[in-house]
C-alpha cells in the first residue's frame, strides 16, 4: 500500500474548492474539503494533513483564527498552511504570515502558480528538520554559498563583504527559498542587542545586499506590500 500525501482544503466557495482539489488530486494528493473553519480544526486534529489550503473569509471562524489555533497546538503546528487571499489584501497576507502561515496565493490564481506554491509548502516538512542544524546554505545551482559558522558568503567564487546585519538577513531569507518574509519577521529574526532595525532600514539593508551580490541580487525579490522572498530563478 502506498501512502499518498494528504491535503485539507478549507474554502467556502465551491468552485474554488473544487479547482484546488482537482489540481491536487492530479498530483496524487488525497484531498478533504470543508467550508467551515471549526470543522477544519477538528479534521486537522483527527488526521494530520501534509498541507492545509486555507481561505481567509469563511462563514464561521475566519482563516486567521483557524491558523492561530492550529499553530497554538503542538500536534498541529507543523502543518504547512497556504492561505488563499483576495488580490490587494496585503494587510491580511502580512497578518497571516505573522500568524504562522507559510505562504499565500492570491485569487484569482493560475493553476501553475497554485501548484508551485502548494508543492513547495508540502516539501517544507521534510526540508525543515535538515535545515535547522544546517549552517551552510548552497543556492543558485551551487553558485551562492552562505556559511554561517565562518560568516562567509561566496558568490560565483567571489567572497562578499557583508555586515553582520546584512549577513543575517540574507541567511534568513535564503534558508527558506520561495517563502515570503515580512519586514517584521526579518526585524525580529535579525534583531540583536547591537542592531536596532526599523521597517525602513530593512529596505536600505536589502538594497545594500543586492548591490554587493551583483547579478545574484535578483534572487532577493520584493513582494509588494508584504516583504521579501529569496528565489532561485522561478518567478510567477
Ligand atoms: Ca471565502
Amino acid at each position: 500500500m502506498t501512502t499518498n500525501r494528504t491535503a485539507l482544503v478549507v474554502e467556502d466557495e465551491p468552485e474554488i474548492a473544487d479547482l484546488v482539489k482537482f489540481h491536487l488530486q492530479r498530483e496524487g494528493v488525497d484531498v478533504t474539503t470543508t467550508r467551515s473553519g471549526r470543522r477544519a480544526l477538528e479534521l486537522a486534529r483527527q488526521s494530520i494533513p501534509d498541507l492545509m489550503v486555507l481561505d481567509l473569509m469563511l462563514p464561521d471562524l475566519d482563516g486567521l483564527e483557524v491558523c492561530r489555533r492550529l499553530k497554538e497546538h503542538d500536534e498541529t503546528k507543523e502543518i504547512p498552511v497556504v492561505m488563499l487571499t483576495a488580490r490587494g489584501s496585503e494587510a491580511d497576507i502580512v497578518a497571516g504570515i505573522e500568524m504562522g502561515a507559510d505562504d499565500y496565493v492570491t485569487k484569482p490564481f493560475s493553476p501553475r502558480v497554485l501548484m508551485a506554491r502548494l508543492q513547495n509548502a508540502m516539501r517544507k516538512r521534510n526540508v525543515q528538520g535538515v535545515e535547522q542544524q544546517d549552517n551552510v546554505l548552497i543556492r543558485c545551482a551551487g553558485k551562492l554559498i552562505i556559511d554561517r559558522e565562518r560568516h562567509v558568503v561566496m558568490c560565483d567564487g567571489k567572497t562578499l563583504s557583508l555586515t553582520i546585519t546584512e549577513f543575517e538577513m540574507l541567511f534568513m531569507l535564503a534558508k527558506r527559498p520561495g517563502f515570503v518574509r515580512t519586514r517584521d519577521q526579518i526585524i525580529s529574526s535579525v534583531h540583536g542587542p547591537l542592531t536596532v532595525l526599523s521597517q525602513r532600514t530593512i529596505d536600505v539593508h536589502i538594497t545594500a545586499i543586492r548591490r554587493k551580490m551583483e547579478e545574484f541580487g535578483e534572487s532577493i525579490e520584493t513582494v509588494r506590500g508584504v516583504g521579501y522572498r529569496f528565489t532561485e530563478g522561478e518567478r510567477e
